[in-house]
């Protein structure tokens, strides 16, 4: 078995994808264990799905017992593994409306191009229509936040483990370009929605994990002030 220190965000939380895990341009990728089913958050740039497949085993699970794969927006280093996740496990795919055709149709604000890969579209099964909603895996409850800016169906999710917060947030420290669909303006309320859910751990998109309330704020403020 692998070393599951390496991984291990928190209680139930495992970082299996990344650059420094599997590499290729994918972004962090996000175990969480639910009990009788995992949830996966992101499916990177989908060169290395087999590799980030057997590091879940490795860490003692049974990588089939995927149940849910939430796509937090429609770039390839978050969605391009996606399609092979969902043939190897079966599981159900959740996005929200606004970043709905790429993900299912492709095309050019998906990035594929920048990063030199085809993308294989991938049929979405639960499409998160408003503000938020909420979806239950095994015994934990998600919350899905719609945080627009980065792209315009940008989510971040937000769940609880042993009385602690765990928001995931992946890229929203942006970039920001306007001709695939980001709207900084849009952002910013959207991060003065994730401070206030004063959240214990954020788990980035890129940059890792960051823990405490304290620095978790810190974080969204510094990209707030730097936006600014
Ligand atoms: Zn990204
Ligand atoms: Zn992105």
């Amino acid at each position: 078995m692998t070393s599951e220190s390496r991984y291990q965000v928190c209680e139930r939380v495992y970082a299996v994808g990344g650059d420094d895990i599997t590499g290729g341009g994918d972004c962090c990728i996000y175990l969480v264990d639910c009990n009788s089913e995992l949830l996966l958050i992101d499916a990177g740039v989908g060169r290395n799905t087999g590799r980030m497949m057997d590091l879940i085993g490795s860490l003692g699970f049974n990588p089939v017992s995927i149940s849910t794969l939430i796509l937090t927006h429609a770039h390839i280093d978050h969605i391009g593994g996606a399609k092979e996740v969902r043939d190897r496990t079966g599981c159900v795919v959740i996005a929200h409306r606004m970043d709905l055709d790429p993900i299912e149709n492709g095309g050019s604000v998906t990035g594929s191009d920048l990063y030199g890969v085809r993308y294989d579209p991938v049929k979405v099964d639960r499409v998160i229509e408003g503000r938020s909603e909420t979806f239950r895996c095994g015994d934990l409850d998600l919350l899905c936040i719609h945080t627009p800016g980065h792209t315009p169906g940008s989510i971040s999710i937000l769940i609880e483990v042993e009385g602690e917060k765990v928001l995931f947030g992946q890229d929203i420290h942006g970039p920001f370009f306007p001709e695939l669909g980001s709207d900084l303006s849009l952002w910013r309320s959207s991060m003065h929605r994730l401070l206030e859910l004063e959240a214990d751990i954020l788990c980035e998109g890129h940059f890792g994990v960051y823990y405490g309330k304290e620095e978790v704020r810190r974080y969204i403020e510094g990209y707030l002030t730097y936006y600014s």
